[in-house]
């Protein structure tokens, strides 16, 4: 690849479109459309996710549906690793473990196939943007309940100030790019 002027982190952030009050007020929501939109940026977002999985040395993916499954699934083809599909309540049509989770207002319920959680799995579990870290917490504590061992989390964005590392102990969580603002302008 050729040298680019600047850092990964300016170019995602220009592809990256901030969109206040969606979905709804009070909310600044982050689009990654953009980055997907953009080959180049794609492909160097694609690369560095790939850096921080093999420093996570895992043996395995798994990805939340359903933004997470669009970084995910090209690394673990590229990787040769299996990838765990976390999927919403009554989407997989095999026999599936759950875990109940609290969102804001109300709660919300996440599923594996059971046969896809292995003992000797290390997952890397890889997500398109972690805010509160609720929907990992719960992913890891389904994956952990069912006998694989979680090694750490890569997103392209992280928002620490919703508290995710606190959310998320001692675990190793990789980002490429962070915001620490709530509101745009
Ligand atoms: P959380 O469980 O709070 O970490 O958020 C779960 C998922 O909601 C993330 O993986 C994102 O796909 C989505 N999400 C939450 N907050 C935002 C935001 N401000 N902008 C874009 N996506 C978001």
């Amino acid at each position: 690849m050729a040298a680019e002027k600047g850092t990964i982190q300016e170019r995602l952030d220009k592809a990256i479109r901030k969109v206040p009050d969606f979905p709804k007020p009070g909310i600044l929501f982050y689009d990654l459309t953009g980055i997907l939109m953009n080959p180049s940026v794609y492909q160097e977002c694609l690369q560095a996710l790939k850096e921080q999985v093999v420093q996570l040395n895992g043996n395995a993916l798994a990805a939340i549906e359903a933004r997470g499954f669009l970084f995910a699934s090209p690394l673990a083809s590229q990787l040769g690793l299996p990838l765990i599909l976390v999927r919403k309540k009554g989407k997989l049509p095999g026999k599936t473990i759950s875990q109940t989770f609290d969102l804001e207002y109300g709660t919300d319920t996440i599923e594996v196939h059971r046969e896809d959680v292995r003992p000797e799995f290390r997952v890397v579990l890889v997500d398109d943007l972690i805010a509160t870290g609720g929907t990992l917490k719960a992913a890891i504590s389904l994956l952990e309940g069912a006998g694989s061992k979680v090694v750490g989390v890569v997103s392209v964005v992280g928002l620490p100030f919703l508290k995710f590392r606190e959310k998320l102990g001692n675990l190793p969580v990789l980002t490429l790019i962070e915001y620490h603002t709530e509101k745009t302008s």
